[in-house]
């Protein structure tokens, strides 16, 4: 469906009141959006492809969307939960959250959440920060999206898999497909495939990657993030999903980056996000390893809500709501209360 016919609809569920109603109904639940990246719109594409840029929201955009909790939500932050329950609200409680730690979330977001006195919580992978290294989940869009190429052969596990990439639709469906057969793989099997993945492309070793788009946050940025009130946590050290990695391997990349941004903020990291955060892509094994490293609080991204009653029970699965690009204006309040399932 088009952008602005989203958007049409929207607004007539907007006037018949359908999203005020749907709203009510998250009174004593916590509303948890997650974003990835803010840019202002003039910087945002510059001819590449729009793909890449899908969980980009713009600074225009972002700053509508706060003034919209604002109004019609409590923004709260992560150490408010324990003292929800029983309190007399007539709104919904809203915790705005960010994933990966890109330097665009501390250029252009945080100072919207300042000026609207909203805690943001950033989670970071702390071995990329203040480079400019893709995500292998990132390396694989990008190099899928860039390469000369028209075809591509790969082996996962000594399969061979074909790519064609023949239009720009195909690229982006081949950049999915991959993804999700990788995100099943152990990290060797990753590794492996993006090591082939790189010979096969290697006019794109020495491009320079978009600044606003790709650049990690510095730890000094985080610190000033920190003194700020915003709350900082784990996104693993690099971005390998839980269940790609052995315990052993859970245990060290948990362990590293909590010690790492204890170490940088002088202040405990006691939240986590997990990478990809679907139902596959973590278990009870690492839910047990949280508690035991003093974690207290685990955000997925399993598309859901969180009523009060449920957050001493759940509290290493956190719903949360991602927001796209696309989810402009009406369709933004829509798709927060639930009605708008996208
Ligand atoms: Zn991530």
């Amino acid at each position: 469906m088009k952008n602005w016919l989203k958007n049409k609809i929207a607004r007539s569920y907007e006037l018949l009141g359908k999203i005020s109603r749907q709203r009510q109904a998250l009174v004593n639940t916590v509303v948890v959006l997650t974003y990835h990246g803010v840019i202002p719109s003039d910087m945002m594409y510059n001819g590449r492809h729009f793909f890449e840029y899908r969980n980009v929201v713009t600074t225009e955009e972002f700053d509508r969307q706060m003034t919209h909790l604002k109004n019609y939500y409590t923004p709260i932050s992560v150490n408010d939960f324990q003292n929800l329950p029983g309190q007399n609200t007539d709104k919904p409680y809203v915790v705005v959250t960010f994933d990966d730690g890109f330097e665009n979330n501390y250029l252009y977001a945080f100072p919207i959440l300042k000026k609207h006195g909203i805690t943001g919580h950033f989670f970071l992978t702390t071995n990329f920060m203040g480079s400019r290294k893709l995500l292998w989940t990132e390396e694989v869009t990008y190099r899928v999206l860039h390469a000369r190429s028209s075809a591509l052969t790969l082996h996962i596990n000594g399969e061979p898999i074909h790519i064609s990439l023949s239009s720009e639709k195909r690229r982006e469906a081949a950049s999915i497909a991959l993804r999700k057969q990788l995100k099943l793989q152990s990290r060797r099997v990753i590794e492996e495939v993006l090591e082939e993945l790189r010979k096969a492309t290697p006019e794109l070793n020495s491009v320079e990657l978009p600044r606003t788009r790709y650049q990690f946050m510095s730890w000094e940025q985080a610190r000033e993030m920190h003194r700020e009130g915003m709350v900082l946590g784990s996104h693993t050290t690099d971005h390998f999903l839980l269940n790609n990695l052995n315990e052993q391997e859970v245990r060290e990349t948990l362990t590293r980056s909590k010690q790492q941004l204890e170490t940088e903020l002088k202040a405990p990291c006691t939240v986590f996000s997990y990478p990809n955060g679907e139902r596959e892509n973590f278990s009870q094994r690492d839910e047990k390893i949280l508690d035991e490293l003093g974690f207290q609080y685990a955000f997925t991204q399993i598309p859901g809500f969180n009523p009060v009653h449920t957050l001493t029970n759940k509290k290493f699965d956190i719903y949360r709501i991602n927001i796209s690009h696309f989810m402009t204006g009406p369709v933004f309040h829509a798709v927060i209360t639930g009605l708008w399932k996208y």
